[in-house]
């Protein structure tokens, strides 16, 4: 499939869905993606992950934008917009259907529950649409999923160490297309990344789980590998991942340089006391001399 331009050196990205506004916890994904690159003379995109177009709230990705903006991270090229580009998810999956990969499956929440395994994800999804569609149910709106295997998908995380995991067993066939018509995040993230020439993906440890379903995806679309960097999960102080769940506080855009150093802090760089002292310039400054990624824990508590 074809590429934005030629992979260079280091291209990172930033994928924040805009559902709700930055906290604590994007804010310090978007640093560390940030770092990263820069610290390693790497481009660095802003991809707005609004293809979920329920989930979305109105103005959250002016409203992202803008926070990046004031807080001096800096992006290159045009922002992408999932929902701009549902015709590179299209021709994915019909790439897949030529291959005889993908299947529809009409079954409802309850027969997958009934028969499925767990796993730590939650439910297994047990194949049941492999060999035909509930055929008492033809006029269901029916989701598209892929065929997976019992094949170990393997990688090597820059943080986290060595991840694997079989699909087939620890995942089952997952959802491409929703009933609903609206590609998943798994499709859109894969065919997104190798369109633009992703090298480089820094983001939280809560998608480690999902990165081996996304390698999968990129092997048979024939996209090469990415290098990845999970980073610790900013919790509150029952262990739960902020989100609007959790009900974050948005970060306050008014006052960028000690929830920047705050972010640093929780990624383990020891940012000096007289940091507070300069500008958005002089924080960025050392913050990209020292990036170090041997200093992150892989598992981070930030008492908020
Ligand atoms: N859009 C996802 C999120 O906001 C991030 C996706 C990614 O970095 O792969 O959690």
């Amino acid at each position: 499939m074809s590429q934005l331009k030629e992979i260079t050196k280091y291209r990172g990205r930033f994928a924040p869905t805009p559902s709700g506004m930055l906290h604590f916890g994007s804010l310090v994904t978007a640093v560390g993606s940030y770092l990263d690159a820069r610290s390693h003379q790497g481009e660095w995109f802003v991809r707005i992950e609004d293809i979920d177009r329920p989930r979305v709230k109105v103005g959250m990705s002016e409203n992202i934008l803008s926070t990046l903006e004031l807080f001096g991270l800096e992006w290159d090229g045009p922002v992408i917009y999932q929902s701009q580009c549902i015709g590179r998810y299209q021709e994915a999956l019909h790439f897949l259907e030529a291959l005889g990969l993908i299947y529809p499956c009409n079954c409802t929440r309850k027969e997958i529950a009934d028969s499925a395994l767990f796993e730590f994800e939650g439910m297994v999804y047990p194949g049941n649409c492999r060999n035909g569609l509930h055929s008492e149910r033809n006029n269901r709106p029916s989701a598209v999923r892929i065929k997976t295997d019992t094949d170990k998908v393997e990688f090597h995380d820059r943080l986290q160490g060595r991840v694997y995991q079989s699909i087939e067993n620890e995942i089952g066939d997952f959802v491409l297309r929703r009933s609903d018509g609206i590609y998943t995040y798994q499709l859109a993230v894969v065919v997104d990344d190798g369109w633009q020439g992703i090298t480089h993906i820094v983001r939280g440890a809560d998608l480690l789980e999902s990165t081996p379903r996304q390698i999968f995806l990129q092997k048979l679309l024939g996209y090469p590998q990415p290098h990845y960097l999970h980073l610790p999960v900013v919790t509150t102080a029952q262990g739960k991942k902020l989100s609007k769940q959790t009900l974050a506080h948005p970060i306050d855009a008014k006052n960028p340089l000690p929830q920047l150093i705050a972010a640093i802090d929780f990624l383990g760089q020891r940012p000096p006391p007289e940091l507070i002292e300069g500008n958005l310039n002089s924080f960025w400054q050392w913050a990209i001399n020292h990036w170090s990624v041997t200093h992150i824990a892989r598992v981070a508590y930030a008492p908020l």
